[in-house]
């Protein structure tokens, strides 16, 4: 069976810099749950940042790969320099994914961690820019499909093309 790493925020759990959680109600994430297929996953928090903690950008519009390339860092939005802490949560995740077999991931999108369709640019202004965050960056580069929050039903296709290549 196909496993999912997800945002924990997204089922719900308090976990954001904000003390609260993010929950996505689809009918296909119920069944998910149901059927035993979702691991669910923080990295920021298993990175060892408390929660609620200080809102967090990538500097500059740069990207995860950026941060991962050592070309830019994760700042808070109060000047504290987290990009160990957001490193070390993603490779946690990675880790996390590969001892559950997980082929696909559904993580929020953003976020400096789990963003995959855009994330902010840095400025603390609610600018976007579409890149990967941290934590997205490391399981795409270990060969996990990266879906974000807004494409529910695009992995459910995907996963329902693997049970019935038919369909
Ligand atoms: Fe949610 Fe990911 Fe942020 Fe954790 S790191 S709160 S799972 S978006």
């Amino acid at each position: 069976m196909e496993k999912i790493l997800i945002s924990a925020c997204l089922m719900g759990r308090p976990v954001r810099y904000d003390g609260k959680g993010k929950p996505l109600n689809h009918p296909a994430i119920a069944r998910w749950r149901e059927e035993g297929r979702l691991v669910e996953f923080c990295p920021e928090q298993a990175g060892g940042m408390p929660t609620p903690r200080p809102a967090a950008e990538i500097e500059q519009g740069a990207s995860g790969d950026d941060v991962l390339q050592g070309r830019a860092r994760v700042l808070e939005i109060t000047g504290g320099d987290v990009t160990a802490a957001f490193v070390a949560g993603g490779q946690k995740a990675v880790e996390i994914a590969l001892q559950n077999q997980c082929r696909y991931a559904l993580l929020i999108d953003g976020s400096p961690s789990c963003g995959s369709g855009f994330i902010y640019d840095g400025s603390f202004s609610g600018t976007r820019h579409p890149a990967f965050g941290v934590t997205a960056a490391l399981l795409k580069r270990a060969g996990i499909a990266v879906f974000s929050d807004r494409a529910v039903d695009a992995l459910e296709a995907e996963i329902q093309h693997r049970i019935n290549p038919m369909l």
